[in-house]
């Protein structure tokens, strides 16, 4: 580590990305108490899926209890309408291949195996930090069965939604759209969240908004909207008794939770100006220093810039090595890593974050395939171009962070940060 000189840490921790309440939240959590509508069923529940379907521009919403939910259900009616309806004991994607967004959360992936079907990683661009369209067009040369895509948008930032439409649809393969952390960002001045045939919203406690948990699933049809409320109130069928002809899920989202959010919906976009205002201070703070903010393409997209990272050039960087569960790095004179500006800011009481470390590189999906535009994507050809510079997710999870980018940190606290950022590389 490099030295702190004067600067003190801060008294009151400053978080990634931490919830931030107005007010209206309680006064919806508290009229559900009042009402006794302590339950999956009540106003609030009606306004937030109505409203989230009218910022996001899908026709309908289902409120569920999160995003991994959301994306469950978007999974599972995928594989149903891809391959029919599955026997009870199978997930409706039974064996099929699913190609997936690499540098995510692993909750974009889980619902795949949760449907039996099998992830195709897809590797990331540098322009986005999100699915490169050239491997997934070479994914399809290599798998041109595949007919599902599933597509998230990295801390905010929209991925390249044209060039991805536009080969799902030669190969006449369906979206899911993990919007879960993009809620509120535009490419070409549409919602993201309204591209794919299934989208998905998080409102988990880290995200832009928040309900302390909950998740938000869309789409234009509505037969598969009802389909997503019956499957997530246990599949009970029209009937005096509980009579189940499908399996059921208990995913509904809490009154009390919808509460909260429908109180945080309408300072979406104040929420979103000021991590802009953040993003925009760390780019202007550390312009003189070899780093890059994660990038967006400015005629395109807006971001909702839910998360600030940054990207270490390659030549600024100290030797650092990662195991499974560990690192080690050596402090150099004039050059940093991830893991020393993360310690340096631990130590003056600040979070930042290691960059989502990719699918491909996860040990429980190391048997998945991984398409690279230079690999041959079969099997585990990330073994092979490890030494080399085209695994572009290792490359950005090797060389980038996360920062503090929480909605209530002050300027004066940011300030801070940029400095410390400066002392890394003394
Ligand atoms: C947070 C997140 C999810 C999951 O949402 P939960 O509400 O936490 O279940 C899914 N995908 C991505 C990319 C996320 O960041």
């Amino acid at each position: 580590m490099k030295s702190l000189g004067n600067i003190k840490p801060f008294e009151n921790k400053v978080w990634l990305s931490s919830p931030t309440m107005h007010g209206d939240e309680l006064k919806y959590m508290k009229e559900a108490f009042d009402t006794n509508w302590m339950s999956t069923v009540g106003k609030n529940i009606n306004e937030v899926e109505r409203v989230v379907a009218e910022i996001v521009g899908c026709k309908y919403a289902v409120a569920l209890s999160s995003g991994t939910a959301a994306l469950h259900m978007a999974t599972k009616l995928a594989g149903e309408r891809l391959y029919g309806q599955a026997k009870p004991y199978e997930g409706t994607l039974r064996g099929h291949k699913v190609f997936c967004s690499d540098m995510t959360f692993g909750a974009t992936v889980n619902p795949v195996a949760y449907e039996d079907g099998e992830a195709v990683f897809i590797d990331t661009e540098y322009d986005t930090w999100n699915m490169d369209p050239v491997a997934l067009e070479k994914a399809f040369e290599i798998y041109p069965d595949v007919r599902l895509i599933v597509v998230a948008h990295l801390y905010g930032t929209p991925g390249k939604i044209d060039e991805i439409k536009k080969i799902a649809d030669e190969h006449n393969a369906l979206i899911i759209e993990d919007a879960a952390e993009s809620f509120g960002a535009t490419y070409k001045g549409k919602e993201t969240g309204s591209f794919g045939g299934y989208n998905a919203i998080s409102m988990n406690g880290n995200k832009i908004l928040t309900g302390s948990s909950g998740g938000i699933f869309l789409t234009d049809s509505k037969d598969d909207a009802d389909k997503v409320r019956k499957w997530s109130t246990q599949s009970r069928e029209d009937a005096p008794w509980y009579q189940h002809e499908e399996i059921g899920y208990n995913y509904r989202m809490s009154n009390v939770i919808a509460g909260v959010i429908r109180g945080q919906l309408p300072y979406l976009q104040t929420h979103i100006d000021q991590k802009r205002s953040i993003y925009e201070r760390y780019k202007e703070g550390l312009k003189d220093l070899p780093v890059k903010m994660n990038p967006y393409d400015e005629k395109s997209s807006v971001p909702n810039f839910w998360l600030s990272c940054m990207i270490i050039d390659e030549g600024a960087m100290s030797p650092m090595v990662r195991g499974d569960q560990e690192y080690l790095y050596q402090s150099v004179p004039g050059k940093t890593n991830p893991h020393e500006i993360l310690e340096m800011l631990a130590v003056i009481n600040a979070e930042g974050r290691p960059i989502w470390k990719p699918m491909h590189m996860q040990p429980i999906f190391r048997t998945n395939p991984f398409v690279t535009v230079e690999g041959n994507g079969r099997g585990r050809t990330n073994a092979y171009i490890s030494g080399g510079s085209i695994d572009v997710g290792k490359d950005i999870f090797n060389r980038g962070l996360c920062l503090p980018s929480d909605n209530k940190m002050t300027v004066e606290e940011q300030d801070r940060i940029i400095d410390i950022i400066h002392r890394c590389f003394e």
